[in-house]
């Protein structure tokens, strides 16, 4: 974070999960026109978001989950956008922690990739909220680990405001690549899933050696992949390495430097190598991520200081997936609810050993 010169402190002293401030919470100026709102420390909704200032109009990279935090964030972002109001706002794809702010900005530029918009509905605000309404009945459910789920998800959740949410669709999409000239400044934003979503994007900003990565780069937090394939993955955190930016700003946690980004891909081959070594034994995906979790050779690597190790369970799904295993299916969201069950469960037995 030494880069980046902290304009506008929220005050904030324990992250919006309860935990001790790894940074600041707040608006940072990080090159000579381009800014990020902060949030500490990465977890859950704790998503970083990009202001670029192109004299007189401003560029918005993502929104937040829900309208509380959007406000509280433009609130911290008057000094820049007082003089330059934002104008266009980018997604860089489909996660509500990313995009569900948008209805703030309705009648505004709004772009996304075509898969990001595609995307974008699969996920309703009423189902998260009606999720969190029913954490409070399940916790009381003693079988099928939905005690554990509920309190996985309730903390997860607990910050947000879903009910008044509706998803505001981007009204320019894109594929493959889409520039930008705002008064003059340019923007070059590649498409680089599917990989942790359908439609991820990454937004260069050439002349001040800025790129907003959005959630392909998670640093201090355990990565996701949602989508994959994992070499699309890969291939996207390289694009990353290979752009002339000096500044890179995560989906979630500080700032990135080549080194974060290069740490991120090891963790991709070495979740790659453990996991398919477990499916080709017939291990079921969230037995497989747990045993490698509880191997020495993770617990002895650096990614068990990441937060959100469980993650890998989701990531050991995405990956069985790809490689062709039959596995049973719920339809969707109760699918990706029933792997997020699992998780919970493997974090529970888990954290014992990470926290050693
Ligand atoms: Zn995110």
């Amino acid at each position: 974070m030494d880069q980046a010169k902290l304009l506008v402190d929220t005050g904030a002293t324990a992250t919006r999960h309860g935990e001790a401030l790894l940074f600041h919470e707040g608006l940072y100026q990080i090159s000579r026109q381009c800014y990020a709102w902060m949030v500490p420390n990465g977890s859950w909704g704790e998503t970083n978001i990009g202001l670029i200032d192109c004299n007189g109009k401003s560029v918005l990279v993502d929104t937040c989950w829900d309208l509380n935090f959007t406000q509280h964030m433009l609130n911290a972002m008057r000094p820049v956008i007082a003089r330059s109001p934002i104008e266009t706002v980018i997604n860089t794809h489909s996660d509500g922690d990313h995009c569900w702010g948008n209805q703030l900005f309705k009648g505004r530029e709004i772009v996304a990739t075509r898969a990001c918009l595609d995307q974008m509905h699969h996920t309703k605000p009423s189902a998260l909220a009606a999720l969190q309404h029913s954490c409070k009945a399940l916790k009381h459910v003693p079988f099928g680990g939905m005690r554990c789920f509920s309190h996985y998800m309730e903390d997860m959740l607990a910050p947000y405001h879903f009910t008044d949410v509706q998803i505001t669709d981007p009204t320019i999409t894109f594929q493959h690549e889409h520039c930008l000239n705002i008064n003059g400044k340019d923007f070059v934003l590649y498409e680089v899933g599917p990989g942790h979503t359908s439609g991820d994007a990454i937004v260069y900003v050439p002349d001040e050696s800025v790129v907003y990565a959005g959630d392909i780069a998670f640093i201090g937090s355990t990565p996701v992949m949602w989508s994959g394939p994992l070499e699309n993955l890969v291939a996207g955190l390289q694009k990353l390495l290979s752009l002339n930016a000096n500044i890179m700003v995560p989906g979630h946690g500080p700032l990135a430097s080549r080194n974060d980004i290069q740490n991120i891909i090891d963790y991709w081959h070495f979740v790659h190598e453990h996991i398919h070594a477990l499916y080709q034994q017939d291990m079921l995906p969230h037995e497989a991520a747990s045993k490698v979790m509880r191997s020495k050779t993770f617990l002895h690597s650096p990614y068990a200081k990441w937060s959100c190790a469980e993650r890998m369970v989701t990531n050991a799904f995405t990956l069985y997936r790809h490689w062709g295993a039959k596995l049973k299916s719920l339809p969707e969201p109760i699918g990706t609810l029933d792997i997020l069950r699992k998780q919970a469960l493997v974090s529970q037995d888990v954290s014992p050993l990470l926290s050693a």
